[in-house]
């Protein structure tokens, strides 16, 4: 286990907002048993959908590493997966194995086990989609025992690894398709921007959020440093020294705008530490 006792969580942040504090890398099952008996504890992944909201917390923060860093081939076509991977890292070693089935999913800054917990997906494709089964700090769980909705689970445990499914594919194939969906997300989503993804959830397909707040006039609005992106307006960005009461400001005046004008109530898919 290792233990960084001044660790500043903002250069973790995908928003890069963040205090300093304790943060616990848990490397293998022993460790994650110690820190279980912790109390109030919290397990991050690559930090791109948790606001960092507060200057102090009591909760132990804690990330996986090590062990949980391992991609494994069961068969040619049933890959186990740590929950710590990077999904960038998982997709290269999919391009090497001609494996194919999330190429919509490219450019998602997530690792697996963040992105299983969020059930997170792009362009009409759900990392559930092709999951087997989880490995949990509560033991095993089928696919089917797991409740999978928009940008929801019901998983409450610790994602320790994943087992998904694929078939083969053409590399040239994969690689076209890549190239198309990172061709569509530089086309509709801010570049290198500081960020955490969409904002809220889209109440229904045909009312997406980035349409309700452009319709109330939000685009490019700012309370300080923190900004509706102009490109895409569910994104919320931090152009330097924006804050966490800055975005919870923010997210209050586009909640309070859509509402009046619109009476649709907006639900956060960020989460608020
Ligand atoms: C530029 C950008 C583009 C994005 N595009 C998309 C997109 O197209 N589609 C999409 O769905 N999302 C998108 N996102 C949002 C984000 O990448 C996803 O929600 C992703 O699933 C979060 O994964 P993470 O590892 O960063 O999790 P974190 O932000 O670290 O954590 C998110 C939640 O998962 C929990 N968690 C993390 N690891 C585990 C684990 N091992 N076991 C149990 N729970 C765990 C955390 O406790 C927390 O509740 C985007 C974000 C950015 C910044």
């Amino acid at each position: 286990m290792k233990i960084y006792k001044d660790f500043d969580f903002s250069k973790i942040s995908y928003i890069r907002i963040g205090h300093t504090g304790k943060l616990i890398v848990a490397e293998n099952m022993d460790d994650l048993s110690q820190i279980k008996m912790m109390e109030e504890t919290k397990i991050l992944g690559n930090c791109s959908k948790v606001l960092f909201s507060k200057k102090r917390y009591k909760k132990n923060f804690y990330k996986l590493g090590g062990d949980f860093l391992k991609i494994e081939k069961l068969n040619d076509e049933t890959i186990m997966v740590g929950a710590g991977v990077k999904f960038t890292t998982f997709i290269n070693f999919m391009i090497n194995e001609n494996l194919t089935g999330f190429e919509e999913l490219v450019g998602i800054p997530g690792t697996i086990g963040g992105m299983i917990k969020m059930n997170a997906g792009a362009f009409g494709k759900n990392i559930s989609n092709n999951l087997v089964s989880l490995e949990t700090l509560d033991g095993k769980k089928d696919k089917s025992e797991i409740y999978f909705s928009y940008r929801e689970t019901n998983i409450e445990s610790v994602i320790t690894f994943a087992t998904f499914r694929f078939v083969k594919g053409k590399k040239s194939r994969i690689m076209k398709n890549i190239e198309k969906f990172i061709k569509l997300r530089k086309r509709n989503q801010p570049q290198d921007a500081k960020t955490l993804g969409s904002t809220f959830k889209n109440p229904t397909s045909y009312q997406p959020a980035w349409k309700l707040i452009d319709d109330v006039g939000l685009r490019g609005f700012c309370v300080n440093d923190i900004c509706v992106s102009a490109k895409h307006t569910n994104f919320i960005i931090n152009r330097g020294k924006g804050s966490g009461t800055d975005f919870l400001k923010l997210v209050s005046i586009i909640k309070k705008k859509v509402y009046e004008e619109k009476k649709i109530e907006l639900e956060l898919e960020v989460e608020i530490l």
